[in-house]
């Protein structure tokens, strides 16, 4: 960016502000007298009284409205930094090269919920290891390569400029504050013969439930570490065969 100054900073915050409000006029305008009885004035927030929760926010609710509004006057903190910081890393990105870590992790998650399904994820201690493990090795290739600073992606620590930096870095980490995603998740509803351990039986129906037949990746048996979408298809013909072959 070539002038950072706060008011070019500010001027270039309420152009993208103004956009995206007029791109979510149609949608929201409607409701705006509704909405804007959530939010509280300045002078009736009492910081200390504040007690932070964490809502699930369903599509098509009120809630849904509410966090739609409430974002066209957020900058979202997006790793390093935000507002001013955001910006200057982001003017910056044709001198960015990324790589990505990838790891075939244990099983350590469940579905809970009746209603509606809650999927909660624990990264073992050791996969949390080996992650970190993984971008020490490629933070030295990018700094190899001659990075001037490497962005770890590590809570509280989050650029190094050198190897000894990133070793730094890396040994206060927590893997459970690293921002991880998931790509290729399988086997909620593992497929096999073992009634105690999978859900789903060897042909694909849900047991104990009569008429239910699961042929997704939620059917395979654990993590297949190579990309699994060949896999799913098949497998889904497989258990549509099935299905064709009860019917
Ligand atoms: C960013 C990304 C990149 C990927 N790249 C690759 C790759 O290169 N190679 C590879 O092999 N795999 C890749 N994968 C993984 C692959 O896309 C998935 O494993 C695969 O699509 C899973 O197939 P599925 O049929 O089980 O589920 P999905 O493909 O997720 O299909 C589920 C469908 O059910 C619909 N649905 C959900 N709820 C309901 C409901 N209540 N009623 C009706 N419909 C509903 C959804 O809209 C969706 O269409 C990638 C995944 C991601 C996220």
């Amino acid at each position: 960016m070539k002038n950072t100054d706060k008011p070019a900073v500010r001027d270039l915050h309420k152009q993208a502000v103004s956009a995206t409000t007029e791109r979510a006029r149609r949608g929201l305008e409607r409701h705006e007298d509704r909405l804007i009885g959530y939010f509280a004035h300045g002078t009736e927030v009492d910081p200390l009284r504040m007690r932070p929760v964490l809502k699930e926010v369903v599509a098509g609710s009120e809630d849904e409205l509410l966090f739609r509004y409430a974002r066209l006057h957020w900058s979202i903190p997006v790793s390093p930094g935000y507002g001013r910081r955001l910006r200057a890393e982001v003017e910056a990105a044709d001198h960015l090269a990324s790589i990505g870590a990838m790891i075939a992790d244990a099983p350590s998650g469940r579905v809970h919920g009746r209603r509606r399904a809650i999927v909660e994820y624990r990264m073992t201690r050791p996969d949390g290891r080996r992650l970190l493990q993984a971008i020490g090795v490629l933070g030295r290739v990018l700094l190899a390569a001659g990075a001037t600073e490497v962005l770890t992606g590590i809570f509280g620590h989050d650029t190094a400029r050198t190897v000894d930096d990133l070793d730094e870095a890396l040994r206060g980490a927590d893997h459970r504050y690293l921002h991880v995603g998931a790509f290729h998740p399988t086997g909620t509803a593992r497929a096999g013969a073992d009634s105690e351990r999978s859900p789903v039986d060897s042909e694909g129906k849900l047991r104990g439930v009569e008429g239910m037949w699961v042929a997704d990746a939620s059917a395979i048996p654990s993590s297949p570490w190579v990309n699994p979408q060949v896999s799913i298809m098949a497998l889904s013909l497989a258990v549509a065969d099935r299905i064709v072959a009860t019917a």
